[in-house]
């Protein structure tokens, strides 16, 4: 067994759940629920939902399990892995692998005019134009969660999709600077070129507004953990160069302005996004995934970060450059 012990495991982070809930005056409530997308400013503040699964299916979770969330950027980490796999190395002809040093949705491009890594959204709709450049669609992205996350419903949330679709108005506009940069995958004339940027960017909106919850998004995560073998079913759904590209980035740009901190401060790869999602992937050992709508002055979840820092303090075997 991964965890030989997973009763106390699973205790330890049902303490560290009710901790991080109970804690109201640290400086991990002074969070922000995002309100950029009409729909996000919704959220109640006080959801807050963790999992866990190991790399040979040990499961748990807690709090708000039941209720769904869309997965937002780390549905970068999901698109990514789906194209990796298809095309290795060749993706990063298209999208680069640098931190950019600036926000996630900042109009800036490295010094040939690419996205400097895919967990951006100028590289996450790069990463989408090769989706729809292989003739794959959200359909087949949805596939692929539902076979690496081991669920048999994972839908798109239309509403919000239509929402992001209409008012992501700096979305568009990294979509043309692309253009304007010449960089996407060359198409045969003008219309072919716009209508191929238009899809990429629409496949782009839909990924943000997949519904996840704890539970898949847990067993997404320990499918990395696991070097791409969903632990659940036995089936193999990455190749491990995959696996290491998308993992590897995670650390060096999966928590926006804090990702350098983050890594420093704990080790572990994460990845979160908007809506206060975190998937945060322990190679060999499992995942986490939690969940809480306040996000902190760099972008991320703070009950998420909280919770990963109060587990921390008890394995010390987390951290991947410190054991
Ligand atoms: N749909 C959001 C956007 O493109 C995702 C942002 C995020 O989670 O970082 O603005």
């Amino acid at each position: 067994l991964t965890i030989p012990h997973f009763d106390k495991f699973r205790t330890n982070l049902e303490n560290g759940y009710n901790k991080v809930k109970l804690d109201v005056n640290n400086e991990y409530s002074w969070g922000e629920v995002a309100t950029y997308i009409p729909p996000l400013a919704k959220a109640d503040p006080l959801w807050f939902a963790t999992g866990f699964c190991s790399t040979d299916g040990q499961f748990c979770q807690f709090g708000d399990t039941s209720k769904v969330f869309s997965i937002q950027s780390i549905g970068k980490v999901v698109a990514y892995s789906f194209i990796h796999n298809i095309m290795g190395e060749d993706v990063h002809n298209f999208v680069g692998k640098e931190p950019s040093g600036v926000a996630f949705n900042a109009p800036v491009f490295d010094k040939q005019g690419k996205p400097h890594n895919p967990m951006v959204n100028t590289g996450a709709i790069m990463v989408c134009s090769l989706i729809v450049h292989q003739g794959k669609n959200i359909q087949d992205l949805l596939e692929f969660y539902k076979r690496a996350s081991d669920q048999e419903v994972i839908e798109v949330d239309e509403e919000l999709y239509l929402e992001e679709k209409l008012t992501g108005y700096t979305n568009h506009a990294l979509t043309n600077l692309m253009l304007a940069n010449n960089v996407f995958p060359k198409k045969a004339n003008p219309q072919e070129t716009k209508a191929f940027s238009d899809e990429s960017l629409d496949l782009y909106f839909k990924n943000c507004s997949v519904l996840v919850n704890t539970q898949s998004l847990a067993k997404f995560g320990a499918m990395l953990a696991n070097n791409g073998i969903n632990p659940s079913t036995g089936d193999r759904i990455l190749r491990p160069n995959t696996v290491k590209s998308v993992v590897t980035l995670m650390t060096s740009c999966g928590m926006y302005d804090g990702a350098g901190s983050f890594i420093k401060d704990l080790g572990v790869p994460s990845k979160s996004g908007v809506s206060g999602g975190l998937l945060s992937v322990i190679p060999g050992l499992g995942a986490f995934s939690t969940w809480s709508p306040p996000l902190n002055k760099e972008g991320n979840t703070v009950r998420g970060i909280q919770l990963i820092h109060e587990l921390s303090a008890i394995y010390n075997n987390f951290n991947l450059f410190h054991r």
